[in-house]
Formats: C-alpha cells, sequence, structure tokens
C-alpha cells in the first residue's frame, strides 16, 4: 500500500540517512536527495539525475514524497502574494510571500485553525482542525521558494500564518531543523521568527534548543483583564508569567525579543496603555512591532486611526523603546495577519466561509 511508504518529506536528513542505509544504500545519498528536494525544488526521483538508476527506481517504488499542493495565487496591489495550499487529506492552509526589499518574507502555517481563540484573529475562530506535520511546514517553504524563484535567494520565515507553534512544538521545530540542513534550503534560525500567543512551557522548551529562532511575543494588552478579554490563554499564563519566561529567555548578543501588540481602537490603544507598556518591558530586552487591527467580517473591533497609533508608538518612543508599525501587505487579498481563513475560489461572506471551513 502506498500509504505505508514513507514519505521523503517528513524526514530529517539523519531520518533519510538511516532509511536509505536500512535498504542497503550508503548514507551520503542522503545528502543529494535532500539537495534535489530542498535546493532545486525537484520532487520526481526519477529527475534526480546524479543518484544511479537503480537508487532513483528503488526511491520511486519505497518512498512517496508529498508536497503541498498550490490552489490558490492571489497576487495584492502590493507585491504580496497569497498561496491557498492543498494538504494530501484536502485540508487547506495559506501562506504569504512578502517581497519587500532589501529582504524577502515568507509567512506560513503550522496549523490548520487555531485553537487559542483569540478575539481578533479569523484563524482563531476555525478552532483548531489540526496540527502540520513537520513536512507539511517545510513543505510550504519548499513551494513558496520554487514558485516564487527564491530557491537561490536569501529570505526570512515568519511562522506567522495560521496557526500557533508552540501548540505544535515537535513538529515546529523539526521543520526548522529540515530547512536549517546544509544540503537543504541551508536557512540560519537568525532568519527565521517564531511567533507565539505565550505558552509559557513552551517557551522555556524553546530556551533550550540548539536551532533557536527570533522570538516575537504577541502580548496586545497590559492588566490581565484586558488580556484574558481578548487572548483566553492569558487566564492560563497571565502577563506575569509571560514576561517572567522572557526575562529568563536566554538572547544573543544584541538580540531582542518583539513584542506584537494588535491595536484595537478605543480598546488598547490609549496613552495610559502604551504608558503601562513600557512600564512592562521594562528591563527587558525589547522592541515593540505595533499591528493597527485588520479589520474583518466577524471581528468585533475596529481599526484606530493613524492619530491614535502615532500617538501610543511615540510614548513608547519617548521611553526608549525601539517601535515600529507593521504596515498591513496585501489586505485586498486578505493575506494580512489574521486575516488567513481559507476559503473557496468565488467571493464568500465570512458566514458562508466558515460554515465551509466547519463543514469540512
Ligand atoms: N499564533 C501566533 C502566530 C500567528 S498570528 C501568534 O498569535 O503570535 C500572527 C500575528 O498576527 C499575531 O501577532 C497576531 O496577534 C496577529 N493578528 C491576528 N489577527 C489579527 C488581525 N485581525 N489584525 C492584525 N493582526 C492580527
Ligand atoms: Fe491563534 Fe495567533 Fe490567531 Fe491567537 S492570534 S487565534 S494564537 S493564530
Amino acid at each position: 500500500m502506498s500509504t505505508l511508504r514513507p514519505d521523503l518529506a517528513e524526514l530529517d536528513l539523519t531520518e533519510l540517512e538511516a532509511a536509505l542505509e536500512g535498504h542497503g544504500y550508503e548514507r551520503f545519498h542522503a545528502r543529494q536527495i535532500y539537495r534535489w528536494i530542498y535546493k532545486r525544488g525537484v520532487t520526481d526521483p526519477s529527475k534526480m539525475t546524479d543518484l544511479s538508476r537503480s537508487l532513483r527506481e528503488h526511491v520511486e517504488a519505497e518512498f512517496t514524497l508529498s508536497t503541498p499542493r498550490i490552489v490558490g495565487d492571489d497576487l495584492s496591489i502590493d507585491g504580496t502574494r497569497k498561496l491557498v495550499f492543498e494538504l494530501a487529506d484536502g485540508r487547506r492552509i495559506e501562506s504569504v510571500f512578502i517581497p519587500d526589499t532589501p529582504s524577502m518574507t515568507f509567512c506560513i502555517s503550522t496549523q490548520v485553525g487555531c485553537a487559542m481563540g483569540c478575539g481578533f484573529c479569523l484563524t482563531g475562530k476555525m478552532g483548531l482542525v489540526r496540527n502540520l506535520t513537520a513536512g507539511e511546514i517545510a513543505g510550504q517553504v519548499r513551494a513558496l521558494a520554487t514558485t516564487t524563484g527564491m530557491l537561490d535567494h536569501p529570505f526570512n520565515i515568519v511562522l506567522m500564518g495560521m496557526g500557533e507553534p508552540l501548540h505544535n512544538y515537535d513538529n515546529t521545530m523539526k521543520a526548522l531543523r529540515m530547512l536549517h540542513a546544509e544540503q537543504g534550503l541551508a536557512i540560519s534560525p537568525r532568519r527565521v521568527t517564531l511567533s507565539t500567543v505565550g505558552l509559557v512551557p513552551g517557551l522555556d522548551r524553546l530556551a533550550l534548543e540548539p536551532l533557536m529562532p527570533n522570538l516575537a511575543i504577541s502580548l496586545h494588552a497590559t492588566t490581565d483583564e484586558q488580556r484574558s478579554a481578548l487572548v483566553p490563554l492569558n487566564s492560563k499564563y497571565p502577563l506575569a508569567s509571560i514576561l517572567d519566561a522572557c526575562r529568563r529567555f536566554p538572547l544573543k548578543k544584541r538580540s531582542r525579543i518583539t513584542f506584537e501588540y494588535v491595536m484595537l481602537d478605543q480598546v488598547n490603544d490609549t496613552p495610559e496603555d502604551a504608558r503601562r507598556l513600557a512600564r512592562l518591558l521594562s528591563g527587558i530586552k525589547s522592541k515593540v512591532n505595533l499591528i493597527p487591527l485588520n479589520p474583518a467580517p466577524g471581528i468585533p473591533y475596529d481599526r484606530p486611526s493613524d492619530e491614535r497609533v502615532d500617538r501610543f508608538a511615540q510614548i513608547l518612543a519617548e521611553r526608549h523603546l525601539t517601535v515600529s508599525v507593521r504596515k498591513s501587505r496585501g489586505r485586498d487579498i486578505r493575506a494580512a495577519c489574521g486575516q488567513l481563513i481559507v476559503e473557496g475560489g468565488t467571493k464568500k461572506s465570512a458566514a458562508q466561509q466558515m460554515a465551509l471551513l466547519i463543514g469540512r
């Protein structure tokens, strides 16, 4: 049965070496195969021309190689490109290519849906459908790099698509190891940013990882009362516990933790909130990324005016915090933060989209 054949996309280099060895082949072939899959985007073993014919035939017969299939490709007027992928079981996820100069960024998903239910996030409205496998997480990067012609160019990866990466810890970290392999895409962890809503045990685990990505914490509020109303997980891991985990997080020289703050009009965007935020972050090597809400049907909040955002940013800057305001990219194609929700080919209302997702 084909389903019993190991999937090359799910194997890290060590596992592939062991698998080939188990089939009587030399381990070094694993590096050759990895190069084909990751560096050149070749997924058909018969085209891996530096392998002997017998090995190519063997790989074809004994392994599968699944790659998320592109079923949607939307280009925004600002150059942002949103890809919809269909996975082996028919589920769909989204990834975004943000071609800013000088750096290019891929925003990828770690789960289908998300269990965390943040009140301003469309993905949260889906609930968790399932975790992505390591191969599906890394596969988005492979497919994006191939489709956008970026296989030979440096790019950044942000784990800010659908899902909570620390809620799918093992698969996320395995995917990063696969992408880091020198024979793979050789992506340095410095080019990867993991964004989390603040699962404290996951943060403590991450602190011990040899391959440590940059860290972004989705804070969004400055009191527990306010945060618990926006981010349900806060009742389990309140602000103080997250900030303590950040304080003990081992940062490399010159690196800082990014604190993301989605700004909701008249909810968490007052000068008092800004002053409280500055106080909360004192003593932490941090920078703040303000994200004015990307409004969407079914999200009961509004985007604040530019004046409110600027005032907030100014208060933080006066208190010597580094602050940036995230440009909203790809809003016309629903590729912006928190707008990732899979819809059908035709335009549908939020309610229809939701029914589609839940019904699947
Ligand atoms: N689950 C992780 C990563 C995915 S969400 C996390 O929450 O950090 C990535 C970022 O998009 C988070 O900072 C999240 O708060 C933000 N986001 C979610 N919904 C948004 C919306 N409607 N407008 C703007 N940003 C949003
Ligand atoms: Fe999940 Fe992040 Fe959305 Fe919250 S903001 S529901 S953690 S994807």
